[in-house]
């Protein structure tokens, strides 16, 4: 698995690069920013991408995704219970201080039933509301790798006072879905430095046993 994690835009998201390294089939997930650097990497592992995923529908995920649409022709990838989020990219750029994107297309919706594959590389969808309704993880069981979005970071988890978080939900989605992956499941947060599953698990103030 080729994969690289580049932090993009001013608030630093974790852009994942996940490539098959036979078939060179890749996928982005939450390209925020910085597009022309996301595409020196798909350039430099000579990519061609499949999909671009989106774990939630805010802009500092989400900005860049059309202009990576348009040099690549992936589709775009989030699921429905973000759209309304979606429609508010102005509203979000305002809060931030930075140009809205303008408006973002999505090409599909992802569900939990679904799985994201590029090449012989395939991702569970796990869908953990709670940051917002419509976030989502990416598992990929065989290299026991979980991409998760701003649902879990090392030592925290993702803020829940935003227009549709709940804290009950992020709870709910951290425990029943993220909790029950593997202890050395490695966890590429949205923000910040990579953990796993059994270091949070351990020392994670938001996932001690009630
Ligand atoms: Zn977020």
């Amino acid at each position: 698995m080729i994969h690289e994690i580049l932090p993009v835009g001013p608030l630093q998201c974790n852009c994942s690069v996940i490539g098959d390294e036979s078939t060179r089939e890749a996928m982005v997930i939450d390209p925020g920013d910085d597009i022309a650097d996301v595409l020196a990497i798909i350039n430099k592992h000579s990519l061609q991408v499949k999909q671009i995923v989106i774990t939630h529908a805010h802009i500092d995920h989400v900005g860049g995704a059309m202009r990576l649409r348009a040099a690549t022709g992936a589709p775009i990838l989030l699921n429905h219970n973000d759209y309304t989020l979606l429609k508010m990219l102005d509203v979000q750029a305002a809060w931030i201080g930075m140009a809205s994107p303008g408006k973002v297309e999505i090409d599909h919706s992802i569900a939990e039933t679904e799985k994201i594959e590029a090449g012989a590389l395939v991702a569970n969808v796990l869908h953990t509301p709670g940051h917002t309704e419509g976030s989502i993880c990416l598992y990929f069981p065989v290299q026991k790798k979980l991409i998760a979005g701003d649902t879990l970071f090392a030592g925290s988890i993702g803020r829940t006072d935003l227009p549709g978080g709940s804290f009950d939900k992020i709870i709910d989605s951290l425990h029943a879905k993220l909790l029950a992956l593997p202890d050395d499941t490695v966890v590429v947060p949205g923000h910040g430095p990579v953990t796993t599953i059994g270091e949070e698990r351990e020392s994670n103030p938001f996932l001690k046993k009630l």
